[in-house]
């Protein structure tokens, strides 16, 4: 008899039934379970409890009566009822967590992962060979583009350089207000979105599940289909334009040239080979520039790739990292996703952007949220865990490295050589955010004193004696000797308390 293939809800695309010798049998029997008490484990996103339900029923319905679609309470459950007590595959799932579970589960074989580029024992040694310790995303990247001969010409970078990121940090262009480009797909509604609405709507009825930020219309793939148009659309039409401003903000332009791509991603619907082979005939039809196209494929071959591989190579013990000692809770302004009571023009763009759409692009996260809750001593874990609940793309294997590592540098520099923190100047430069706002990038005290300003020197203040024996930060810290006013200016920051800036 067959043996049935169990799929988890971020293994939807069709690498993930390709059969083979470390995949499914053949035609074989798929159960996807949809364990409700994931949804009472933690307070999602709307959009995001949307985004999945929506996608794994789908996938169900496409694969008609070759699967069994069971709701239950937990995963366990869900797969006895389907199976009982017989034999399953089911590829590596993307968390430790659930690593734990299926290797529990004596009837599952656990067939190694799909949706990656690198084996992780191939990621191991590469990184076993570089000492473990202090491993730099460029050398990674490159050699993922030397393996997969990616944007390649002979042994040399194609284009002449490995990195172009020189040419992809510009400001947004001055007044405008859009970067007028074509818009991104976005996908159409049918009856199963309707259903899922429908259920979410009773689940929050009976009391025991809610959930935070707006609902509808879904704004992001849910089918193989859709999230094949959207990687289409990107490539003709955004792709060429992606690489000088993707580190910009507009504040009427929130998606500007990003891609929209990571839920389909993250959810399995495409596999990053053909989002960056496709990047890459772009580039070599002479449709998009190199700039562009290397900076996309360094996010997902390297970037993406990197986090991936960090998640198991760093271990489940990662994410209790608190090298700077942050333990302060997070406000209530935070975590409803209260964009009204935030006066701060950036800060409240972006989290109005998390409340209605479940995400906002690199930048944001990084230098608005992260950054002003690493000044503010923030709980690291708990801040993952509002990244994780409140962002459509947001998984435990993307989290773990990107806020522990990336944004808090909560690892004490395992993943990031500095703490990725700035004052108001940084987000003037980049963004035309400050531009109505009510306080002033420049000021650091006095009642029209940027919270980034302040926040950006009480927090190099409080981990002095760190920062300064790092050489990438010795210098911003040596500057605190020149601040004639740092004890007003410590002062305010201490005045600010839980109140949203
Ligand atoms: C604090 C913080 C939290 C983040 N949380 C997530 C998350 O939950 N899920 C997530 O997929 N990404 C996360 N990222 C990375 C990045 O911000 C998003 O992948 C990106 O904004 C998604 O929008 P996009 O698809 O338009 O990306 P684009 O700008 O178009 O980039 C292309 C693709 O590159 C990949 N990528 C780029 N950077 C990263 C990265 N650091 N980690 C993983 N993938 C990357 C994504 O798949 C993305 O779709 C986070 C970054 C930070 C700083
Ligand atoms: S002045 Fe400060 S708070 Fe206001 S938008 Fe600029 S950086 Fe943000």
């Amino acid at each position: 008899m067959t043996t049935a293939h169990w799929l988890f809800g971020d293994q939807l695309g069709p690498h993930f039934l390709t059969p083979g010798d470390d995949g499914p049998e053949h035609d074989a029997p798929v159960v996807i379970v949809e364990a409700r008490s994931v949804f009472r484990r933690r307070r999602f996103h709307r959009a995001k409890a949307h985004l999945i339900l929506s996608a794994m029923r789908h996938r169900a319905a496409e694969l008609g009566d070759r699967a069994s679609y069971i709701r239950s309470d937990t995963y366990r459950e869900g797969l006895h009822e389907a199976l009982g007590n017989s034999p399953v595959t089911v590829h590596h799932p993307t968390s430790h967590a659930a690593l734990r579970l299926v290797r529990s589960l004596g009837t599952v074989t656990v067939l190694p992962a799909r949706g990656f580029l690198v084996p992780q024992p191939d990621f191991t040694a590469w990184a076993d060979g570089h000492g473990g310790r202090h491993l730099r995303q460029e050398d990674f990247y490159r050699w993922v583009r030397r393996g997969h001969h990616l944007l390649m010409d002979a042994d040399a970078p194609a284009g002449g350089r490995w990195n172009h990121d020189h040419d992809n940090r510009d400001p947004p262009p001055k007044d405008v207000r859009t970067l007028a480009v074509p818009p991104p797909y976005r996908p159409r509604e049918d009856a199963i979105d309707e259903e899922v609405r429908h259920d979410l709507d009773r689940w929050e009825r009976s009391g025991d599940i809610s959930f935070v930020g707006n609902d509808g219309p879904r704004r992001f793939p849910a089918t193989r289909r859709e999230a094949s148009a959207a990687l289409r659309r990107f490539v003709e039409h955004r792709l060429a334009g992606f690489g000088p401003h993707e580190d910009a903000m507009l504040q009427a332009d929130p998606v500007m040239s990003h891609s929209l791509l990571s839920s389909s991603l993250n959810l399995g619907l495409l596999h990053p080979a053909e989002c960056v082979e496709k990047a890459e005939e772009a580039w070599r039809s002479g449709q998009a520039p190199i700039n562009s196209v290397e900076g996309f494929v360094r996010q997902i071959a390297g970037w993406r790739e990197y986090v991936w591989q960090l998640y198991w190579y760093f271990g489940d013990d990662y994410r209790h990292s608190n090298a700077l000692g942050h333990r302060t809770p997070l406000p209530d302004w935070f975590l409803e996703l209260d964009a009204d009571a935030v006066t701060a023009r950036c800060l409240a763009t972006t989290l109005a952007q998390v409340r209605d759409t479940g995400w906002t692009h690199h930048i944001p996260r990084l230098m608005l949220l992260g950054s002003y809750a690493l000044q503010r001593g923030w709980d690291p874990r708990a801040v993952m865990d509002w990244f994780h609940r409140c962002f459509v793309d947001g998984y435990d294997w993307v989290m773990l490295p990107n806020v522990i590592g990336m944004s808090q540098y909560a690892d004490g520099g395992r993943m990031t050589t500095k703490p990725y923190t700035s004052g108001g100047a940084y987000i003037h430069r980049m963004s035309d955010l400050c531009t109505g706002c009510a306080y002033r990038p420049t000021e650091r005290t006095g009642d029209r004193a940027c919270p980034f300003t302040t926040g950006y020197w009480a927090f190099l203040h409080r981990h002095r004696q760190r920062l300064s024996g790092n050489t990438r930060m010795s210098q911003a810290v040596r500057g605190l000797d020149r601040l004639r006013d740092l004890e007003e200016l410590l002062q305010r920051s201490r005045d600010e308390g839980d109140d949203p800036p």
